[in-house]
């Protein structure tokens, strides 16, 4: 395995940590997977299903030979993070009309959302090379997994959380589990700004978005959707994007598989941005050679609210490479969608419900058939954001009473 900036392509070896190469641009992990054995690895796969205490009864380091075969095993920080479920609910595939529909619930990480599969990674590595001192700046969840690792790994985290447009419960979570919690006035942006100019002389390893660590880790959301199913995707892989970082991991585990002739077919992906917060679909929709930043975003899902997506371009690279397409929901649509999933017994938090509104979305602009199936990837927990759903109740509860004999109200 080799770190190489996207920009000037230099590469550097894995055993070094910086952000950003001294040119400025992101630092990719590059790993040859061409002398693997694509059906021997299905076996080693399949064997490790098996295993309940050693790391390989991770969900993540199942799949080492893909991501990080190099790490040494007991260097590995894990909460045997993955293994989550993969749901075909029946009733919301049929009122859809859609020949085949999928939820892969992320939410069900031990932390609560799809960041732990990256930063189980992230913070393996950190913790190899030495370092004790792990930040990020985070609307949220990935605070609270970083914090959740640092804490299995006997570190410290400190976590820039903007002031506001974050969910009170994220913030919670991140202090119960030790971590030193950064309120300030700015944005997320501001935070990483502030991390890409000060972290080398605090001493603190980085597990931003950007982290090549973390993409790497959040590949495994793909394999493990490919396994349960037999090694065959769905048409189309439905994902929410803020920072870009989950789509780009999800597009790099198809090409991986795709290159190891793991899956038949290269499945397409369909990116779902919130429409006040969608500078990449914007860009996409004009075919624009640059992103333009938003520099207000405003979104109910708070995990999407980012103005500036630092993976824009490794995004834009894996929607070509799948034949992708993207779209935005508006908050409305979001919630709609929401209520549909939490009510079929799944749930999820806002962001994750972009995939279902942008689904719906693409079915009716005819982009997505009917004959085809879908996979949405569903990244938090219902209870990642308590706010919105008192919001959401109390409207309902307004909406029902109109319905209720009087006097029956309290049993409904
Ligand atoms: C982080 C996050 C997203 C967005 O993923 P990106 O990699 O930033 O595009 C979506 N939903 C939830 C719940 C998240 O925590
Ligand atoms: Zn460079």
């Amino acid at each position: 395995m080799k770190l190489e900036c996207v920009h000037c392509g230099q590469t550097r070896n894995w055993q070094q940590f910086i952000i950003k190469c001294p040119c400025g641009g992101r630092l990719e992990v590059k790993q040859d997977v061409t002398g693997l054995d694509g059906e021997k690895l299905k076996g080693i796969f399949r064997e490790r299903l098996g295993e309940r205490m050693s790391v390989y009864a991770s969900g993540v380091w199942r799949y080492k030979e893909l991501i990080f075969p190099e790490l040494p095993e007991d260097r590995i920080v894990t909460k045997y993070e993955g293994n989550t479920g993969l749901y075909a609910p029946e009733t919301i595939r049929k009122s859809l009309g859609i020949r085949g529909l999928y939820f892969k619930a992320q939410s069900e990480n031990p932390s609560g959302s799809f960041k732990d599969n990256g930063m189980t990674v992230a913070v393996s590595h950190g913790r190899h090379l030495g370092y004790t001192r792990f930040a990020c700046s985070s609307t949220g969840n990935t605070s609270a997994s970083l914090a959740m690792y640092a804490a299995m790994g006997e570190s410290s985290s400190y976590v820039f959380v903007p002031e506001s447009g974050i969910s009170q419960n994220k913030v919670l979570q991140t202090l119960a589990y030790g971590a030193r919690v950064i309120r300030f006035d700015g944005t997320y942006d501001d935070g990483i700004a502030f991390l890409e100019r000060h972290a080398k002389d605090l001493g603190l390893y980085v597990c931003n978005s950007i982290n090549p660590f973390r993409i790497a880790g959040q590949k495994s959301i793909i394999y493990e959707a490919a396994q349960y199913l037999n090694w065959e995707l769905p048409d189309w892989i439905v994902v929410p994007g803020g920072a870009l970082s989950n789509v780009t991991a999800i597009g790099k585990g198809i090409e991986d598989l795709w290159t190891l002739g793991m899956i038949p077919k290269r499945p397409r992906i369909a990116l779902v941005q919130a429409e006040g917060a969608s500078p990449f679909h914007k860009m996409m929709a004009a075919g624009a050679e640059e992103l333009r930043p938003e520099p207000q975003p405003q979104t109910v899902a708070s995990a999407l609210n980012i103005g500036n997506p630092p993976s824009w371009k490794a995004a834009r690279r894996v929607l070509e490479f799948c034949r992708g397409v993207t779209c935005s929901v508006t908050d409305e649509e979001i919630l709609a969608s929401k209520q549909i999933i939490d009510r079929s017994g799944i749930g999820c938090e806002p962001a994750s419900a972009a995939s279902l509104a942008g689904l719906r979305k693409l079915m009716a602009e005819k982009v997505i058939d009917k004959e085809e199936t879908a996979l949405c990837i569903l990244t938090g927990n219902l209870l990642k954001d308590t706010q919105v759903l008192s919001g959401m109740m109390e409207h309902e509860r307004m909406v029902r009473s109109d319905l209720t004999v009087k006097g029956t109200e309290r049993w409904l």
